[in-house]
């Protein structure tokens, strides 16, 4: 579908923090299908699967020292805990199905060691603002392990008492007991997977979980003082239309959670072995998909969440939200976070650290990750050290994602660089962009508008200089020019890497 002319609406604002309008919504409903909607989260810039293996343990050990000449500074934590009871056949993270406890007791007491020799090269025992368990199933754990890598934390690290300290947990396997045990390890956030609550759609995902499961850790959350209650749910699953997903909504806004993500289920059998059990002719159809996701920011909207960006909401008085007016919101790993300029270490398989301008990852696999560990190196697999090109485009993608806004001047005093210049192929790809109401350009300032905000991975793809090399690239395999100055940009490759 084709939409000819802009659509700017007099008033309109594009501060990140107001509302998509349901005329913003109707413009999207219309848009979406002609633009692509795939593309990076952008949780980092370069995206991970820029990263390489010719970042070695040499390179991380490099980022810890100039992390260590700043141990005034406080930390970040990730830690993987990568086991799970069953298979949910949508799932596309890195993770273990077993029953078999023996199997996390091993891995626990391998977590230990790399919390040891990490810490090791810090410049001493350092604050941590944010600390986040994911997985996999983080409440895989018992009570014992659990306890045995909180030790590992705390015998390292000082957590902060009044910072954020998250967990992922799964309902259907945590009681009250267990509820009781997280907070009295210290940690004050969950974030909850619910996905959808309609009996069929939970079956062909092989995830079954009541809506009482729910509630009953919801309940005890807010009893045991939990400061952030979040919950996930995905649309584009099988079995799911309009009226079904809605059905969900309603049922997840009666608990009203702090926080609420609402991702998109990318079907990608091919690349995700547990996604091939799912039956794609059940899926909905991409229409009805879009209708889903309108219908679910319209409701989630006007009862009183704020839309913070991407699939994001918040209550108002969330710190989020919060972050969000005052143009403090940042995005790491995680997504959307208050607290995300600190260096950020990643533990366990996998996991993801960012220190001193320098992406680690671990190794994916158990046994990778156990050798390294034995052989008293650090399990890095693949990692990528950001040039000052690298920072500066992070940067502008952050802010484009979290604030909405470019500030051209402030930009070029802060770098050093003139921006029309050093930008002119972006500023050329942003004009159709402008012509269709996603942003608005002056001469000092590009701003996301609210339309923009809700398609802002489109917005920022246009700063990401990797993939305008895999475009020119792709151009130049298939014969096309791309680099003639002033010459219309290539129009941008389907995007489909899940990053
Ligand atoms: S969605 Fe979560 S609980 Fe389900 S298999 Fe994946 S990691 Fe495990």
């Amino acid at each position: 579908m084709a939409i000819s002319a802009p659509i700017h609406r007099p008033g309109a604002t594009s501060a990140a923090a107001a509302a998509p309008e349901r005329a913003d919504l109707a413009d999207f409903r219309a848009l979406a299908p002609r633009i692509d909607m795939h593309g990076p989260r952008y949780t980092s810039y370069p995206t991970a699967d820029r990263f390489h293996g010719g970042f070695a343990e040499g390179d991380y050990l490099a980022a810890l020292a100039d992390c260590a000449a700043r141990r005034g500074e406080p930390l970040s934590l990730y830690l993987h805990i990568p086991f799970c009871d069953n298979v949910c056949y949508y799932c596309g993270c890195n993770k273990v199905v077993t029953r078999d406890r023996r199997r996390s007791a091993r891995y626990v007491d391998y977590l230990r060691r790399e919390i040891a020799l990490v810490a090791r090269h810090l410049g001493g025992r350092r604050a941590v603002m944010q600390s986040h368990w994911g997985g996999g199933t983080p409440t895989f754990l018992d009570d014992g392990q659990m306890r045995a890598v909180m030790d590992a934390l705390r015998t390292h690290f000082d957590l902060l008492p009044d910072g954020e300290h998250a967990i992922e947990i799964d309902p259907r396997r945590v009681d009250e007991a267990r509820m009781a045990q997280l907070a009295a390890l210290g940690l004050n956030r969950v974030s909850l997977g619910v996905q959808d609550f309609d009996p069929e759609v939970q079956r062909a995902i092989h995830r079954e979980q009541s809506v009482e499961q729910t509630q009953r850790v919801v309940d005890a959350a807010r009893r045991l003082g939990f400061q952030s209650v979040s919950m996930d749910l995905i649309y584009g699953l099988p079995h799911q239309s309009t009226a079904r997903f809605a059905a969900t909504v309603e049922r997840v806004l009666a608990m009203r959670p702090d926080r609420l993500s609402v991702y998109s289920y990318a079907h990608l059998p091919h690349v995700f072995k547990a996604q091939r059990r799912i039956d794609a002719g059940a899926l909905p159809a991409p229409g009805e998909k879009l209708d889903i996701l309108v219908g679910t920011i319209e409701r989630l909207t006007a009862a009183g969440y704020v839309y913070i960006g991407m699939d994001h909401f918040a209550l108002p008085d969330d710190g989020l939200a919060l972050a969000q007016r005052q143009g403090r919101l940042q995005r790491n790993f995680q997504g959307y976070a208050t607290h995300a300029g600190y260096d950020q270490l990643g533990f366990g398989v996998s996991a993801i650290g960012a220190v001193a301008g320098r992406y680690a990852q671990n190794a994916r696999t158990l046994d990778d990750y156990y050798a390294a560990l034995d052989a008293g190196r650090l399990p890095v697999w693949r990692g990528f050290a950001m040039s000052a090109d690298d920072t500066l485009r992070k940067a502008l993608i952050g802010e484009l994602m979290c604030n909405g806004v470019l500030d051209i001047g402030a930009i070029e005093r802060r770098h050093g660089v003139v921006f029309a210049d050093e930008f002119a192929p972006e500023l050329r790809e942003l004009r159709p962009l402008a012509a269709d109401g996603l942003v608005r350009l002056t001469p000092q300032r590009i701003e996301v508008t609210p339309l923009g905000r809700l398609l802002v991975r489109r917005v920022a793809m246009v700063f990401d200089r990797y993939l305008r090399e895999d475009r020119a690239d792709e151009g130049r395999a298939r014969g096309v020019p791309t680099a003639a100055p002033g010459a219309a940009v290539a129009p941008l490759v389907r995007y489909s890497r899940v990053v």
